[in-house]
């Protein structure tokens, strides 16, 4: 190994090291070429630019793949302390923190994958989605709509006749649902079975909710050969029965085996895969 001393420390910050500095290499880099270009000042940038060249110079010599990328790494590093507070800033917006392997939720209302519950509401409150077409007299998105139909055919085969009892509700239905609610039951046991408007997943047209004439919309459809047959095959459409038995502090909701989200067959696959019993369990968020 030909000198590799100073560069040794680099190494170990690791991959991500070593990215936070080339972050913040290139942010100084166009920050100094914004500058010169502005002021004309030729100062600043050379003695950056010289470092970087002579580190990077040596580091063709270097034998081994290891030590070119030590060098690499040394090459980036060197510069760094010069431009010591200019590069603070830039490196910590460059380089944001992972949370965690969750996948990202999404934000767009009309992302398959958006995230709807008590604490994420649609953005904005009044979103209605486009593309909608009816099945069964009800509306849904027309790609929920397809898998629906799959889904239904695929039940059918095993002697299920499911139908689409609700589907897409405008925020001004769900409003006016909440409102009957809360004046049949009170506020805390609507609050256990309706949202108020952009906070329910039928605003989105992708929640169906299916039955067959056997316990709609009742707890005990999860128990009938149907509600059965839903549970087991749903991801299989591109579906998730989303508000799961004993399941209640992950969603907000009591437990509801007709109501269906459309996710995309991806991301319903993905779901299973990840042993999350939640949408939200999926996004990392309440257990
Ligand atoms: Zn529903």
């Amino acid at each position: 190994m030909p000198v590799p001393a100073p560069p040794r420390p680099v190494m170990s910050r690791g991959v991500l090291g070593r990215l936070v500095v080339t972050a913040a290499i290139v942010v100084i880099m166009l920050a100094v070429a914004v500058i010169a270009l502005k002021l004309g000042v030729r100062d600043e940038p050379d003695p950056t630019a010289s470092g970087t060249g002579t580190a990077a110079a040596s580091a063709p010599p270097a034998a081994s793949a290891q030590a070119n990328s030590a060098q690499a790494n040394s090459g980036q590093a060197t510069p760094a302390p010069p431009a010591s507070a200019r590069i603070q800033a830039p490196v910590t917006s460059a380089a944001p923190k992972p949370r965690d392997d969750s996948p990202q939720i999404p934000r767009d209302p009309a992302d398959l994958g958006v995230l709807v519950n008590k604490d994420h509401g649609l953005e904005p409150t009044s979103y209605a989605p486009e593309n909608l077409r009816t099945l069964n007299g009800q509306q849904l998105r027309a790609d929920a709509t397809g898998a629906l139909e799959k889904l239904m055919r695929g039940a059918a085969k095993d002697g299920h006749n499911l139908k689409l009892l609700s589907g897409y509700r405008s925020a001004a239905e769900q409003d006016a649902l909440r409102n009957s609610y809360e004046q049949r039951y009170g506020t805390s046991y609507a609050n256990t079975i309706s949202a108020p408007a952009g906070f329910s997943e039928h605003q989105t047209g992708l929640a169906a909710d299916v039955g067959n004439g056997r316990c709609d919309l009742e707890k005990c459809f999860g128990q009938t050969p149907a509600g059965k047959w839903v549970a087991k095959n749903a991801s299989k459409y591109g579906f998730t029965v989303r508000y799961p038995l004993g399941q209640e502090e992950s969603t907000g909701y009591a437990y509801e085996p007709w109501h269906l989200r459309y996710l995309g067959s991806k991301t319903s696959k993905d779901l299973v895969k990840s042993k999350a019993k939640t949408l939200e369990q999926y996004y990392g968020l309440k257990p």
